[in-house]
């Protein structure tokens, strides 16, 4: 309905009402004249009515035909009372509240703590991953192609745009003044750990190097054979990774080359002790390592480039610092390795707008 229907339908119910009124106020004063001409004539008057009932008729108003009257409602329409009564019935009444509920002015209650939809999902999906996990490794479903899509956490080594390994291309260096590198290592026990991935010796606090203004402290180094970078598309025997560390989390991981030859005194103290069971790192009482040992005789020629670390995560952290010249390790320390952990090493990565730096002389 519209405001326009309301107001029409407001005036007909005032109009009827002003009729009816007159209606009304005419019936009375036609009884009245009635009463009056009874009156009269019960007094014996001789007139002829006809002639006496002209004048008071004119007075009269004149009788009301169908137009001035309230049309009577169609036969079977609801009176109004009854329309009244209905309306009272059929009144919305608020449904009855569950048993239970606690009433509608009463505090809310608080909302009922349940666990955020995806929990469960991530929980399953967690337990299927334990029971099928496919670990990272060098080889089939869990190889290098694959690691980017193993694991969110993984992402950057397929997407990553600055990952390690390369290849070092001695034909496209940028020569800079990097800076030299300062070295600050001490002796440590010597603890060996075969992790599953590669042959690790921890360090404990007290070795660092400055590298671009920065302290890095050594944590491990470790190995990998074949070598990981190529030096014009070359490979090495093995590679030695120095991985230090900043306080802001920023890695600084020292490259040496091993190429075959003749024996290497550290290489050989560490090989006599390689551990069969993976991740209990053995420690050696007595001994004692100093990764200066690892190091080239010429430790101020290297390339520098910015890169990542070659297992998952992959993620890109890495000052790489790749010594120009290799030292030596044996081949029966190369096959040792090798039956310990097997191969382990990265293909090289795309340079995409990265450039390799050298500090050699
Ligand atoms: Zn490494």
């Amino acid at each position: 309905m519209s405001d326009t229907d309301q107001h029409d339908g407001d005036n007909t119910k005032q109009e009827a009402a002003n009729l009816f009124g007159l209606w009304c106020i005419t019936m009375v004063v036609a009884i009245v004249f009635i009463s009056s001409l009874s009156t009269r004539s019960s007094e014996g008057s001789k007139e002829p009515a006809g002639a006496k009932h002209a004048q008071p008729t004119q007075t009269t108003a004149p009788p009301l035909d169908a137009s001035q009257t309230m049309a009577p409602l169609p036969a079977g329409h609801p009176s109004i009372e009854q329309l009244q009564a209905e309306a009272i019935a059929h009144a919305p009444t608020m449904p009855e509240l569950p048993a239970g509920h606690p009433p509608l002015d009463a505090a809310p209650a608080p909302a009922p703590a349940v666990a955020p939809m995806h929990a469960p999902i991530e929980h399953a999906k967690a337990d299927s991953h334990d029971q099928h996990e496919v670990h990272w490794g060098y080889e089939g479903e869990g190889g290098p192609d694959q690691w980017g899509t193993m694991k969110k956490e993984y992402l950057a080594c397929g997407e990553g745009t600055q990952q390690s390994p390369i290849n070092i291309d001695s034909g496209s260096l940028i020569s800079s003044k990097v800076g030299d590198i300062t070295f600050n290592y001490q002796p440590s026990p010597l603890e060996v750990l075969n992790n599953g991935h590669t042959v690790q010796v921890n360090f404990a606090p007290g070795s660092s190097i400055q590298f671009k203004g920065k302290t890095f402290e050594l944590l491990q180094f470790h190995f990998h054979s074949p070598s990981e970078h190529q030096i014009d598309y070359r490979y090495f025997g093995m590679e030695a990774h120095l991985v230090h560390k900043s306080a802001d989390g920023e890695l600084a991981v020292i490259g040496i080359m091993l190429k075959k030859g003749e024996s290497y005194p550290v290489m050989d103290a560490i090989w006599e002790h390689i551990p069969h069971e993976i991740n209990k790192p053995i420690t050696i009482v007595g001994a004692t390592v100093n990764a200066a040992d690892l190091l080239p005789a010429d430790r101020s020629s290297f390339y520098h480039y910015m890169g990542s670390l070659t297992t998952p995560p992959c993620s890109e952290i890495v000052n790489w610092i790749v010594m120009k010249n290799p030292i030596n390790v044996t081949d029966k320390q190369v096959t040792a390795f090798v039956s310990a952990v097997g191969e382990n090493n990265r293909p090289v990565q795309p340079m995409h707008r990265r450039h390799v730096l050298t500090n050699a002389h």
